[in-house]
């Protein structure tokens, strides 16, 4: 597999498009606690971003992570919670911070599984969205990009835990 010589977004697309999510966001949730759930670790730097321009909200930040072993491009759908949140969300409003709704079976197993703890509400936010590959019925909040079905690297997304570090967002090619 090879990484394309020009990113899909470079780093000033995406910080644009992350700065006007965050003002969305601000104003839903102006002067209210937001728990930021961060879903690791496509999400890290993406979530970093997020929170750095949301003002106007007190933000509090923790992390969950799933696996759905697998690995390569293909996820088996089989999902597995693997590090929980460490704060309660009861009657807290909460926002899921994922990398990329592809099947959706990763952001429903979340919002099942934290609407299951009472939060006084529940949203999700993705940097990016692939329409054409959904199975599981669910659309998040707030979205960054829609693609095309294509597999992506980099801000913070890997092939086989490379390329996270790339500033862009890069496709991946057969070689
Ligand atoms: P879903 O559960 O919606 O099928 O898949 C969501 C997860 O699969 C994402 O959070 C991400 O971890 C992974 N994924 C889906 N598409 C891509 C992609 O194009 N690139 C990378 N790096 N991961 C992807
Ligand atoms: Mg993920």
């Amino acid at each position: 597999m090879k990484k394309s010589d020009e990113p899909l977004f470079n780093a000033k697309k995406i910080n644009n498009r992350v700065v006007s999510l965050s003002c969305k966001i601000e104003k839903d949730f102006y002067l209210e606690d937001l728990v930021v759930v961060c879903v690791l670790k496509g999400a890290f730097i993406f979530a970093a971003d997020l929170i750095r321009y949301i003002g106007f909200c007190e933000c509090i930040l923790d992390f969950v992570k799933i696996s759905s072993y697998g690995s390569g491009t293909e996820s088996s759908g089989n999902i597995i919670l693997t590090k929980d949140l460490e704060i309660g969300i009861r009657d807290k409003n909460v926002l899921i911070v994922d990398d990329i709704l592809d099947t959706g079976a990763s952001l429903s197993y979340l919002v099942n599984l934290l609407g299951s703890r009472d939060p006084k509400t529940l949203r999700t936010c993705v940097l990016l969205d692939k329409p054409e590959r959904r199975k599981h019925k669910i659309q998040a909040d707030y979205v960054g990009f829609e693609i095309e079905n294509q597999f992506v690297i980099g801000y913070g997304l890997d092939y086989n835990e490379k390329y996270r570090e790339l500033p862009g967002i890069y496709t991946l090619k057969e070689f």
